[in-house]
């Protein structure tokens, strides 16, 4: 069975590097036309939109920081205007600033709340406003389809990370009052949590020595790749998936079993 997003517009936020990137991909892959966010990485970015046109497929590279509400205005209304619609959203762009809670400043903690949890609400204002505005598309059955990148730290607490771990907590009931508030009207709702990816964000945790020691939580037996995201993302955002509404899809290589248990206890 072959996905295909043939006719549909997709945008990612953060897709300049790791999972945005793969995702980015992966939905040209798929025949979707992307709209590449980024920040600050706009070579990178470039270079992620002339690989899809290379590969055949249809891609800018677009500016917006996602915590600003004209920038994520602008974003959105540039994506109409050059591809027509937009049918998928996938609010990716993410960040860290960890501290011990009794060190972390007031700034670090505005900062991670301001993109990670503030940022996805301004995305999917946005998306619900535009799937509202466009209408039914003869292109997949639901109205709009909007993914939350969040983490297996939405139910793992995690010392030294709380802001972190608090905005990805946010994002999952955000995701699902926003999945029970629009699946009336056909927009679906949906959440990815990906366990250890081998990106940026966790370069150090991923190599080496404390890759090993990463690796006795993750009963699969190896960190996942940006793809192992990205397809799931795929997945999500296509017609195979139209009943599911609502639900945060864990790619973690088994990290959310309670790995510490698997000796009996
Ligand atoms: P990454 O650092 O490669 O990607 C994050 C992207 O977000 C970067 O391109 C960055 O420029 C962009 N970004 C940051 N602030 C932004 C802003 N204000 N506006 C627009 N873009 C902004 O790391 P990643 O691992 O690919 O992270 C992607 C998402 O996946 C994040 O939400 C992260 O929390 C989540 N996640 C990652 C892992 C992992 O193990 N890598 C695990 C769980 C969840």
């Amino acid at each position: 069975m072959q996905i295909s997003l043939k006719g549909q517009v997709a945008l990612v936020t953060g897709a300049s590097s790791g999972i945005g990137r793969a995702t980015a991909q992966a939905m040209a892959a798929a025949g979707a036309r992307v709209a590449v966010n980024y920040r600050s990485e706009r070579d990178e970015a470039e270079k992620v939109a002339a690989g899809i046109v290379q590969a055949g497929g249809e891609a800018f590279a677009i500016k917006a920081d996602v915590s600003s509400e004209p920038d994520v205005e602008a974003l959105f209304a540039e994506t109409v205007k050059r591809f027509g619609a937009v049918d998928i959203v996938v609010a990716n762009a993410g960040l860290q600033k960890d501290a011990g809670a009794a060190e972390m400043t007031l700034d670090d903690w505005r900062k991670v709340i301001d993109v990670n949890l503030t940022g996805q609400f301004l995305c999917a204002r946005a998306a619900i406003r535009q799937f509202r505005a466009q209408g039914r598309r003869d292109v997949s059955k639901a109205l709009g389809k909007l993914i939350s990148m969040s983490s297996v730290h939405e139910v793992i607490p995690w010392a030294g990370h709380v802001n972190y771990a608090a905005s990805k907590g946010g994002i999952s009931l955000m995701m699902k009052t926003l999945a029970q508030e629009f699946a009336a009207e056909g927009v679906r709702v949906n959440a990815i949590a990906p366990g250890a990816i081998r990106t940026s964000i966790n370069a150090e945790e991923t190599e080496g020595e404390a890759g090993e020691k990463l690796l006795r939580l993750i009963p699969y037996g190896r960190i996942g790749a940006a793809e192992d995201v990205a397809n799931a993302a795929v997945w999500l955002a296509s017609d195979l998936a139209d009943y599911v509404v609502g639900a945060t899809i864990f790619v973690d290589g088994g990290m959310t079993l309670y790995p510490e248990f698997r000796g009996n206890g």
